[in-house]
């Protein structure tokens, strides 16, 4: 798994995806810039995501909010007392963690440990096995399970009473060690608020602090009114943003897992009172197959309902995903109630009420929130997509199996060879393509070493020109997944390539 990840990490700088931010100056900590191919992937996604989202909804609109909003948004929203995370550090190595992570990264282990017995008896009883009765059952497993869950649900109820003494007591009973030099010489838990902070105007006696927001959802709420009023809106109805956001993360690791800096695709869904958990449903269901219609492999997914919840929530689950290191979470599926609205009005003095015409009654709307991280959601789509493949001949590939619909190059055009007139043709098509799809010219190296080198950065389909064109107007087509061919009449080109990025 470990060098899985790393040949991520690698492929990703390699073929132009991911690159560290001012790498020149040694780079600064979990920031990323994306490169020529990278750009094309979020953008991508985005496009994917807002289509869905917005389009396909008659009754979603887009928004894009600031970054930098009134200080007392984030009064209101809770963030200035309570966007705070749990640290500790180890008084040897001086390192510093976040005291949840490192007690539920001890739980995940007692979780492998159990997955580990099962596997082995899935080995020994083959067909006759019952996990499910296993797993009930097997003293060992049901040891790990339910000391798993008891650890949780200890450190949920801490962390929501912000009872830090248990966190702290916690690390000790389990004897967690620095996971890099194995000391076990901690400091007290404390609170460290994750806002960035900066500055507006230039006179230092007269600026005003500000803070980069945490979370684009802020955006959406105090603009709540204005859509609804200028958009005519109704209720059940939602908006939708993508936008940066940043958090400054005392665990960064996990490459653009955990950024500094990075960017949300949120849709806040506006509902009656009393209807917000059916709605909660509806957006788990619905964003579940959203993600499953990209073809990544539903085994992948799996939900993770929160037993502690965030200040603002009656319900929550998680989306997770199977990347690299385990099960992640990959996006967010809130129901925020009527806490986000009903704060600013308090703090703004201003009514964010709708009227139902069909009730006749005015209310605060309730929210239901969905919330994915787009640079995790990039992690997904592209370490899901690097394989390495032995092929019939022994011969071994790296390919990266992009979906189609969000592969940054949908084709490579080449000349066979750069004579006969081949190359001119070749260049022709690019200039049909380019304008319904970003396509590329490559005419350098053998074209077996072309294939290869398109099938590792993503690119769906190789067009080639050969000395046939030159008779009767047609190309071949290769297929990046199957390495099929096929010959098609240049006319068709444009036809086939709208086809293959149909979802
Ligand atoms: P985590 O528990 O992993 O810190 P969170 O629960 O704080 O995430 P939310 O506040 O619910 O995350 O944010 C919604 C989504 O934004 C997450 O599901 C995730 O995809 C993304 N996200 C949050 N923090 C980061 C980050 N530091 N880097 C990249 N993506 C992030």
């Amino acid at each position: 798994q470990e060098d899985q990840f790393k040949k991520v990490i690698s492929h990703a700088k390699e073929y132009g995806y991911i690159f560290g931010s001012s790498e020149i100056y040694d780079g600064l900590s979990a920031v990323y810039d994306y490169g020529q191919n990278g750009a094309e992937l979020k953008k991508n996604i985005k496009e994917y995501w807002w289509k869905s989202m917005v389009h396909l909804h008659q009754n979603i609109v887009g928004l894009d909010a600031a970054i930098l909003m009134h200080p007392t948004t984030w009064t209101a929203s809770g963030h200035v007392d309570a966007f705070n995370d749990p640290l500790i550090d180890n008084k040897d190595s001086k390192k510093r963690y976040r005291a949840d992570v490192l007690v539920e990264d001890y739980a995940e282990k007692l979780n492998l440990k159990a997955q580990k017995e099962i596997d082995k008896a899935k080995k020994r009883f083959g067909e006759a096995f019952d996990e499910a009765q296993f797993v009930a059952t097997n003293p060992r497993v049901v040891r790990y399970k339910t000391q798993q869950k008891e650890i949780l649900e200890r450190l949920g109820k801490s962390l929501t009473n912000e009872d830090l003494d248990d966190v702290e007591a916690l690390i000790e009973e389990l004897g967690i060690a620095d996971p890099i030099t194995g000391s076990k010489n901690w400091t007290e838990v404390r609170q460290f608020n994750l806002m960035f902070a900066t500055k507006l105007g230039a006179s230092a006696d007269t600026a005003q602090d500000l803070y980069l927001r945490p979370e684009t959802a802020q955006g959406i709420f105090v603009n709540y009114l204005n859509v609804q009023k200028t958009g005519r809106m109704k209720i059940p109805f939602g908006i939708a943003q993508i936008g940066k956001a940043f958090r400054n993360e005392i665990v960064a690791r996990q490459f653009i897992f955990r950024m500094r800096e990075f960017e949300q695709m949120e849709m806040q869904f506006f509902v009656r009172p009393g209807e917000d958990q059916k709605w909660y449903e509806y957006w788990k269901e619905t964003r579940l197959n959203w993600h499953k219609s990209l073809g990544l492999g539903e085994e992948n997914y799996r939900f993770h309902d929160h037993e502690k919840l965030a200040h603002y929530a009656n319900a929550a689950t998680d989306i997770e995903f199977n990347f690299p290191f385990g099960f992640k979470e990959l996006e967010g599926i809130h129901s925020r109630t009527d806490f986000d609205l009903k704060a600013h009005e308090k703090h703004s003095g201003k009514k964010l009420q709708f009227f139902d015409p069909e009730i006749n009654e005015s209310y605060t709307p309730y929210v239901v929130e969905t919330s994915i991280g787009l640079d995790r959601m990039f992690l997904a789509v592209f370490s899901s997509a690097l394989k390495d493949e032995t092929l019939a001949d022994g011969s071994t590939r790296t390919v990266l199996s992009l979906p189609a619909i969000l592969a940054p190059v949908k084709a490579a055009v080449f000349p066979l060879v750069k004579k006969d007139g081949l190359p001119e043709i070749a260049q022709q098509i690019v200039a049909d393509l380019q304008w319904d799809f970003n396509v590329l010219y490559d005419e350098k190296d053998a074209v077996g070493k072309r294939y290869r080198r398109q099938d590792a950065a993503g690119t769906p389909f190789c067009i080639t020109v050969d000395h046939d064109t030159l008779e009767n107007d047609t190309v071949t087509i290769r297929h990046r997944d199957s390495m099929e061919q096929q010959r098609v009449a240049i006319a068709d080109l444009k036809g086939m390539l709208q086809k293959a990025l149909e979802i």
